[in-house]
């Protein structure tokens, strides 16, 4: 076995060293014991799609790894995963890139202290069902899915009581498991969410971060009020349109990005200004607002950000945040209390009522494919990687399908 940390002979070993290295290494999905990964993955030479493979294409394949504690991802072969009773096997179809994926890519100190590595990385995807696990109903062959990637204990208090979101055991998908940026996935039934019909594919492959966008966003009544959103990040910009989808009057959002703050617009914004050059005093004077913004969206996790946003919302106005700050942010709380702000945080999306409402709104007009700015084949993943990092995008897709 190679040390904790070390880097695995991957391309030295025989496939079944292979599996039984790397499976053991990255601590493997399912819940099944090891010889059943074994003959899962190699025992079966059928590939969804039902054309012939021969059996080492069978047992592997491509995958974006973290497989050194060092910048950079590295595309592999890795043994296909092996599905517990309750889990799916997903083929994916396209994935998209996340700040969490790029942290994860540079080594920044919270992916040395959170990532184990080796590790599949990538937790924003859709696919089709490709494997059903022996336990599981109400998924077919060939269904085409988007996952939660949260995966919850189940038994804590909240997952008991239905409030799967705030469980204090969840596992990331693609941060403490394997992830999504490979052609095949094993992850639980219970996280699958099947696509409505009339879905594109890459609007599913987004459904995580709109679901954080919908989550903040549905957490106050929006119909004729004003809306604040902080970040014009892939997140900000989706969060706009869902505020004006579901009937807010005014809806600006603030960054210094121009790329971005047109990306604003485009989705729906009301005014999307520069922070460094428009104020918060001269915007409410353009839009004819006297009193304050009603909602708050925080997206950026810049301190000053939310700072200003305090600054600006009315007597008794309602704050999400989900802007993650790598800092702490000292704040007026007076302005909290004797305003009687109300401040509430925002993690992942409600299991699944979130889902449910954003694949409704979807249905019904919501239309966000504009902040899919970006699409390379999965092998390009390092350009991909690139624009993310540049700002000057929207979400940017991978491709798992070439
Ligand atoms: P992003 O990093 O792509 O976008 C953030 C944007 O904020 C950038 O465009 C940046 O220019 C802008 N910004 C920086 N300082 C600002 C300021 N002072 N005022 C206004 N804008 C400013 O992020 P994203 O993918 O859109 O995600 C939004 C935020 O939500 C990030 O902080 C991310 O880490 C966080 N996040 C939280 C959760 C959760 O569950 N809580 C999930 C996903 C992402
Ligand atoms: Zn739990």
């Amino acid at each position: 076995m190679p040390r904790p940390g070390a880097p695995l002979p991957l391309h030295r070993a025989g496939t079944a060293d292979l599996c039984v290295a790397f499976v053991r290494a990255l601590g493997h999905a399912s819940s099944d014991a090891l010889p059943h990964v074994l003959l899962g993955s190699l025992g079966s030479a059928a590939r969804p799609d039902g054309a012939a493979t021969d059996l080492r294409d069978a047992a592997l394949m491509r995958a974006l790894v973290k497989s050194r504690a060092e910048p950079g991802i590295w595309l592999e072969d890795v043994p296909k995963p092996a599905i517990g009773p309750n889990d799916l096997l997903v083929r994916v179809h396209y994935t998209s890139i996340c700040g969490t994926d790029l942290h994860i890519f540079n080594w920044d100190p919270w992916a040395q202290k959170t990532i184990k590595v080796p590790l599949v990385i990538g937790h924003e995807f859709e696919g089709s069902v490709a494997e059903i696990g022996s336990e599981v109903s109400g998924f077919e062959a060939g269904q085409r899915v988007a996952v939660e990637g949260h995966v919850t204990c189940g038994h804590c208090r909240n997952c008991r009581a239905g409030r799967r979101h705030l469980c204090r055991n969840a596992v990331g998908i693609g941060v403490q498991r394997p992830g999504a940026f490979a052609e095949y996935v094993a992850v639980p039934a219970a996280n699958a969410y099947a696509l409505p019909p009339g879905m594109p594919d890459e609007i599913g492959a987004c459904l995580d971060p709109l679901g954080n966008a919908v989550h903040s966003a549905l957490s106050f009544e929006l119909a004729g009020e004003d809306v604040l959103i902080t970040g014009a990040g892939p997140i900000g910009v989706m969060a706009a349109a869902v505020c004006r989808f579901v009937g807010a009057r005014y809806v600006v959002v603030t960054d210094r990005n121009q790329y971005r703050l047109a990306l604003a617009r485009r989705l729906g914004a009301t005014l999307a200004v520069d922070y460094t050059t428009t104020t918060l005093d001269a915007v409410m004077k353009e839009l004819g607002m006297l009193e304050g913004f009603d909602v708050g969206l925080e997206m950026s996790g810049s301190p000053d950000a939310l700072r200003g946003m305090l600054a600006f919302m009315n007597n008794g106005g309602r704050v999400a945040l989900l802007g993650i700050p790598n800092q702490e942010i000292p704040i007026a709380w007076d302005q909290v209390i004797f305003r009687g702000l109300t401040l509430k945080g925002i993690y992942g999306r409600e299991m699944f009522e979130t889902w449910y409402r954003m694949g409704t709104m979807l249905q019904s007009g919501l239309d966000i494919t504009a902040v899919i700015t970006h699409r390379f084949p999965a092998k390009e993943f390092a350009q991909a990687f690139d624009v993310v990092r540049s700002g000057q995008c929207g979400k940017v897709v991978l491709d798992w399908t070439a």
